[in-house]
């Protein structure tokens, strides 16, 4: 087996189909010790089907992009492959020149950081996983260029681990031309910041996604401190190549849909004020081509706000409570003092008063209650200048949300290189105030709350059998006792251990 020359591949917390319930993604964010391998691979993680030849059936959107990329820009389909992480031995061999791995969080340091902190029972499922990949006896044998890129490539910047390029930014656009560097023999320096590309230039995928995600538009123009999409103009994907995306999965087998963009109802527009026709339109076309759901993957609250009808008219295009159940959509409300909206996300709000952040909150979750919309909110705790005032307000605002189905994440700030926050320090234990852990907790009950309705809704998307439906609604009792006996603590004001 002499390899491919470029393989794309991730570790098998990327690379699976979650059952298709994207919530059980979250697992991978647990302590790695706290559940067997197999079981984490049999319950949350399972890996997505692999063909003959050892190429993965579904891969993330991102690596599809990279794929597409590569072949448009005049590699042979002979030299690119999106390998399946369980079969590396059909894909990296003495001619593989490059491995390049898309990750959203190789080192743990985003998604629910404080799970970490808190139980302190060792590293994380994702960054143990990440770092067995990298350390793949194929890639030791064979040396290729190990090229790691994707949201959270930036995790990588300044750490100590064995990866030979750092790829940030967009990959469409400079990827391809790093590739051809490297098989040249070229110097590729180690950190790269792919540019941006047009919108009309972001490719069709050549094969299907993971959990049917299909790229709208890139970018945000709010400019929160914490975001890396502040990097990033607003652009929008033509219609035809959205519903060419949409097409590819649906032909593979995929039935349910996922509109990827950081606010959806900004599609066709500068940003600020939707074009409810093109945004309606969008949603009409993707319907006729028969998917089983529609969701979408980010929303702006104020946009939602400001825009009430339109969700009503989208809903209603979907079919939510007639052709799907509830539509999900993630959220950010971040936080409830008004202080720390105007310090750190001043055009939140926009065209509103950040003023009134905390009642433009309830009112769209008032909103979704009503048309069945199950919101997955963030928040983000110990921005710079929070002080235990700034929380209470949070919790009061959370408090208030306690009767709608939905999750709440509570996230400790991480600096991201890319952000106008990149130096500062990231949040920890150790800065926590009481009221910080009073909010997880309380986000924690939240979500112990509505876990029955939050799994019937996920059930509607879920490919998995009767025996794994089983044993997840065993852990789910075992994690209410165990989460029960933290949340009590931090209900208190004190840390979980
Ligand atoms: S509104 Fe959301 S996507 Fe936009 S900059 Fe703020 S946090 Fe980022």
């Amino acid at each position: 087996m002499q390899g491919k020359k470029i393989v794309l591949t991730s570790d098998p917390t990327m690379m699976s189909s979650y059952h298709g319930g994207a919530i059980l993604g979250f697992a991978a964010t647990l302590p790695k010790s706290i559940m067997p391998d197999f079981a984490f691979r049999l319950l949350c993680c399972p890996p997505v089907a692999a063909a003959s030849d050892g190429s993965a059936l579904l891969a993330p959107c991102g690596m599809r992009k990279v794929e597409a990329a590569l072949l448009e820009a005049g590699f042979d389909r002979s030299e690119v492959m999106v390998a399946h992480p369980d079969h590396l031995d059909k894909a990296i061999g003495p001619e593989t020149e490059i491995v390049g791995i898309t990750h959203d969080d190789p080192l743990g340091k985003i998604a629910l950081r404080e799970i970490e902190e808190m139980i302190g029972r060792g590293e994380p499922q994702n960054r143990s996983k990440f770092l067995a990949l990298i350390n793949h006896p194929l890639i030791k044998e064979h040396m290729p260029r190990l090229v790691v890129g994707g949201m959270g490539a930036w995790e990588l910047v300044g750490e100590d681990v064995p990866v030979d390029h750092i790829y940030l930014g967009e990959g469409e656009g400079d990827f391809p031309g790093i590739c051809r560097s490297i098989i040249n023999g070229d110097e590729v320096p180690k950190v790269i910041r792919g540019t941006a590309v047009a919108g009309g230039d972001i490719p069709v995928n050549r094969g299907p996604t993971i959990a049917g995600i299909v790229e709208v538009g890139r970018g945000c123009w709010r400019g929160c401190s914490f975001c890396s999409p502040t990097m990033q103009t607003l652009r929008h994907r033509p219609l035809e190549r959205i519903l060419d995306d949409v097409t590819v999965n649906l032909k593979a087998g995929q039935r349910d849909v996922v509109l990827h963009s950081n606010d959806v109802f900004t599609y066709g527009s500068p940003g600020v004020k939707p074009d409810g026709e093109k945004v309606k339109k969008l949603f009409r076309e993707v319907k006729r081509l028969g998917p089983r759901t529609v969701d979408v993957s980010h929303l702006s609250l104020a946009m939602v706000h400001q825009n009430q009808d339109l969700l009503r008219e989208v809903s209603n295009i979907v079919g939510v409570g007639r052709d799907q159940r509830y539509m999900s959509a993630w959220i950010g409300i971040e936080t409830g003092s008004c202080r720390i909206l105007q310090m750190h996300m001043p055009r939140k709000a926009f065209p509103e008063d950040p003023e009134n952040w905390p009642e433009i909150v309830r009112d769209c979750y008032r909103l979704f209650g009503e048309e069945s919309w199950l919101p997955v909110a963030s928040l983000v705790l110990g921005l710079p200048g929070e002080t235990a005032e700034d929380v209470l307000q949070t919790i009061e605002l959370v408090e208030s949300l306690k009767d709608y189905t939905g999750l709440m994440m509570p996230l400790f700030f991480s600096p991201i290189a890319e952000t106008r926050l990149g130096s500062t320090i990231g949040f920890g234990k150790d800065q926590a105030f009481p009221e910080h852990w009073e909010l997880v907790g309380l986000c924690l009950e939240h979500n112990l709350r509505h876990r029955k309705a939050l799994y019937r809704f996920y059930s509607e998307r879920m490919t998995a059998g009767p025996g794994v439906h089983a044993a997840l609604s065993g852990i789910n009792l075992i994690a209410d006792v165990v989460l029960n006996k933290y949340l009590k603590r931090m209900k208190r004001g004190e840390p979980p251990n």
